[in-house]
């Protein structure tokens, strides 16, 4: 939808073809950083008067482990900050803007397939949401349809290069209504498992466990995720204490890192998570798919319009520069945060986050990259 919203400003015609509902998609939780560069992107394009008004500026992030939390500023280490404003907000933001703009989006798509992708004349075929099928001729399409849809598979077995990783635990994730009873996040390391206080509002906490893979979230009474909570993250000097509050979303949520090359193929562009997943634990998801469009979107102006393929041509390879990055930001975040079972990686990771909480080399490294990279790197 940000894609639409970029080439619409160029003059570029688009169709958004959706599997879901529009109440569906309105709904759904997921990402809630916004990184430095994704703000500016938002509000460049007349989407951040929301953004500035309810989202929340970050200066930093806390790390802790047990009996120490630190602040690691990245205001004050790379002169930039993030904003928490969920990805369901961003959403909101999009479908307004859009909507008012006459876009056309076809939610309620079933059995989408592509055809002639590595033709000029490649096509999109789906059933409708009255039932009817329905052809979509293009000069190009681009899959934005996340890690399920059907764009990845569209680009032939001797062409692609699929890299992937699966970590041995999982997420829990709870949305809570309470006030957060931290002023920015905490990323805690602890010997039973990592534990993260994130929030969408000043009213309303997300929070998340290390829990196995195949953790069955009915498992989890809402009572023994708050004493897991309190005590994975409580773990800290000064009396801090965690508020809980009634838990109005849980779902665990797997993680793995996958990149997908090329992100080119023909006619068909991939961008988000249709090219590249990588676990949460460094806010880059969204951020990504956001970096993707952005780059791609004057890329297809410059195709399109003004006949010049060059930018389309170098899309893959600078997209995933900047893919590679963040995928090996997040396994880093990932590995160091998560307990394995190992006791020597457990030494390893606390000697790590030392090493980050005392060193403002270390700490800067991580700023730039949580922060993120100006777009276009
Ligand atoms: C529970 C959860 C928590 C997350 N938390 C974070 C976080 O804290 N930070 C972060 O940065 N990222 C997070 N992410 C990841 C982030 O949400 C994604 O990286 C981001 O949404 C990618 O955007 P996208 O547009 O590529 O894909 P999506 O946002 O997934 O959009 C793809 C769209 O394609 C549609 N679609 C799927 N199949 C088809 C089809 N066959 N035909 C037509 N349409 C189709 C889907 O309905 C969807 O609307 C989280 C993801 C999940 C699931």
């Amino acid at each position: 939808m940000l894609l639409s919203h970029l080439l619409a400003a160029e003059g570029v015609e688009s169709v958004i073809v959706e599997a879901r509902s529009q109440d569906y998609v309105l709904a759904r939780i997921r990402a809630g950083i916004l990184e430095h560069s994704s703000v500016e992107l938002l509000c460049s394009v007349g989407l951040g008067e929301r953004i500035g008004r309810d989202g929340l500026e970050h200066r930093g992030i806390y790390l802790q482990s047990p009996g120490e939390r630190h602040h690691i500023d990245f205001v004050d280490l790379v002169g930039r900050s993030v904003w928490v404003y969920g990805q369901t907000e961003v959403q909101k933001d999009l479908v307004s803007a859009r909507t008012a703009a006459g876009q056309q989006i076809l939610y309620g798509a079933n059995d989408v397939s592509l055809h002639d992708v590595a033709s000029d004349k490649p096509s999109v075929r789906f059933t409708d949401s009255d039932g009817s099928r329905q052809h979509l001729d293009a000069d190009v399409v681009v899959g934005c349809d996340g890690s399920f849809g059907p764009s990845r598979d569209a680009i032939p077995d001797t062409v692609k290069r699929v890299w992937e990783r699966v970590y041995p635990y999982s997420w829990l994730g709870v949305l809570a209504a309470v006030a957060p009873s931290t002023d920015e996040l905490i990323y805690a390391w602890h010997p039973d498992g990592f534990a993260m206080h994130s929030m969408r509002s000043m009213q309303t906490s997300r929070l998340y466990l290390q829990v196995p893979n195949g953790t069955d979230v009915n498992q989890w009474s809402h009572q023994r995720i708050w004493a897991a909570l309190a005590k994975r993250l409580g773990h800290t000097p000064g009396g801090w204490e965690l508020t809980p509050g009634p838990i109005t979303e849980a779902s665990v949520l797997p993680m793995r890192s996958y990149v997908q090359a090329p992100m080119r193929y023909g006619r068909l562009f991939l961008a988000g998570d249709a090219a590249h997943i990588v676990p949460p634990t460094g806010a880059k998801g969204l951020n990504l798919a956001i970096a993707d469009v952005a780059l791609l979107a004057p890329a297809l102006v410059a195709l399109l319009r003004n006949n010049d393929p060059g930018p389309a041509d170098d899309y893959s390879d600078v997209a995933l520069r900047r893919v590679w990055r963040c995928t090996h930001f997040s396994w880093w975040m990932t590995s160091m945060l998560h307990v394995n079972g190992d006791p020597f990686d457990a030494q390893l990771q606390q000697a790590q986050l030392r090493w980050i909480c005392t060193s403002r080399a270390a700490a800067a490294g991580l700023a730039e990259n949580y922060a993120g990279l100006p777009l276009g790197q």
